[in-house]
């Protein structure tokens, strides 16, 4: 609760930035280009500098993790977020880079390795364990979860039971199976993308399976389109409804989790057709999520919100008294210091 307080008064949007470690193909060193920041035994800091042709940089968020910030030292910082969405809030966590930055680490991590785990395993985990301990106090609660992805403005369900749907990704879904994922929000602010799969859930067993599919989904997608997953946005949704019994009190929260497309410049000369329309696809909609949230954190008359899908998805969970995390993922890498500088400054916009 003290931690609601503390977000409502500095405003509903964080940053946080995470520097993953340095990994054996990594580049060799670049002359005058440096990433440095906190190197404290606690791995947690708010300064992160960037060094670049001898000019320096420096940013300020509300935390950064450094490298030795294990999965679990990351999470502890976002527990009560998370279970704010239990609370009723709309919560929104996205992870902002370039390709190889660590996003799909940080939120979904090595499922297989127990202490890799991500940030969505680890919030489904905590939201069902709070969930269960409130049932003493009359509290009941059903759980809903889609799964979809975002490539060229064109929504994919993840969690299509349709394999032979999922498994042609080099053709629009809907031109194969006709469904449309049309976006509609009705007026208690709750959002419907028609003919997506949504799964009841009750467990955290039930969830595993579905976090699996739904990596299988996207791994087609990646062999035969060349990393399509890097060039298109992932959101899972969990809706909570809460009743008591015995006070009659409701709660209806959401929790969504989105693995932004890689932010990467992708250059615009040679660039054509399929390729072209696919770079066009992410600038817009990832200019378009700041834009939003800019014109949020103003408290702008005019929120952008029908600019892209994702961000015309998510209008619901944006604005009013929800809640955002933005984590910027960077790489240690000195020859990613360009595209980290950019990382750094598309957050510093929002922050
Ligand atoms: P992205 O999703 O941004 O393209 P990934 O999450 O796939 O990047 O990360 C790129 C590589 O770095 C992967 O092999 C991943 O396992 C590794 N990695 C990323 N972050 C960390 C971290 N904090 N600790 C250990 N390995 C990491
Ligand atoms: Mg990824």
């Amino acid at each position: 609760k003290l931690h609601n307080t503390i977000l409502e008064l500095k405003g509903n949007i964080r940053v946080f930035c995470r520097v993953r470690p340095l990994l054996p193909d990594d580049g060799a060193a670049t002359e005058g280009a440096v990433v440095s920041y906190p190197t404290s035994t606690e791995s947690l800091g708010r300064g992160i500098d960037l060094i670049q042709s001898g000019q320096k940089y420096p940013f300020t968020f509300d935390k950064v993790f450094n490298h030795e910030a294990s999965q679990r030292d990351v999470f502890v910082e976002i527990s009560q977020l998370v279970q704010s969405a239990l609370d009723g809030y709309k919560v929104c966590i996205f992870a902002y880079g370039q390709t190889g930055s660590g996003k799909t680490y940080t939120m979904m991590g090595r499922p297989e390795a127990p202490e890799q785990k991500g940030l969505i395993p680890r919030s489904l985990e905590q939201i069902f364990q709070i969930s269960q301990s409130l049932q003493a106090q009359g509290w009941k609660y059903k759980m809903q979860a889609s799964m979809l992805e975002i490539y060229n403005e064109t929504i994919r369900d993840l969690l299509s039971t349709n394999r032979s749907i999922c498994s042609d990704p080099t053709r629009p879904e809907s031109a194969v199976s006709g469904k449309q994922y049309t976006i509609k929000h009705d007026a208690n602010g709750n959002t419907h993308v028609s003919d997506l799969t949504i799964v009841d859930v009750s467990s955290i067993a039930e969830i595993s399976s579905l976090l699996r599919q739904a990596a299988q989904s996207r791994s087609v997608g990646r062999t035969h389109m060349n990393e399509q997953s890097s060039r298109s946005h992932m959101v899972f949704t969990l809706r909570i409804s809460g009743v008591n019994e015995g006070t009659e009190q409701q709660v209806q929260g959401v929790l969504n989790l989105i693995d932004l497309a890689g932010s990467e410049r992708l250059s615009r000369s040679g660039a054509t057709g399929d390729r072209l329309k696919e770079t066009q696809a992410i600038n817009k909609s990832l200019s378009s999520l700041s834009d939003v949230i800019f014109a949020l954190a103003k408290k702008e008359d005019h929120v952008p919100f029908r600019n892209s899908k994702l961000t015309y998805l998510l209008q619901p969970c944006l604005g009013g008294d929800s809640k955002t995390l933005m984590f910027v993922n960077v790489s240690p890498d000195p020859s990613s210091v360009g595209e980290s500088l950019c990382s750094l400054r598309f957050a510093a916009r929002v922050n």
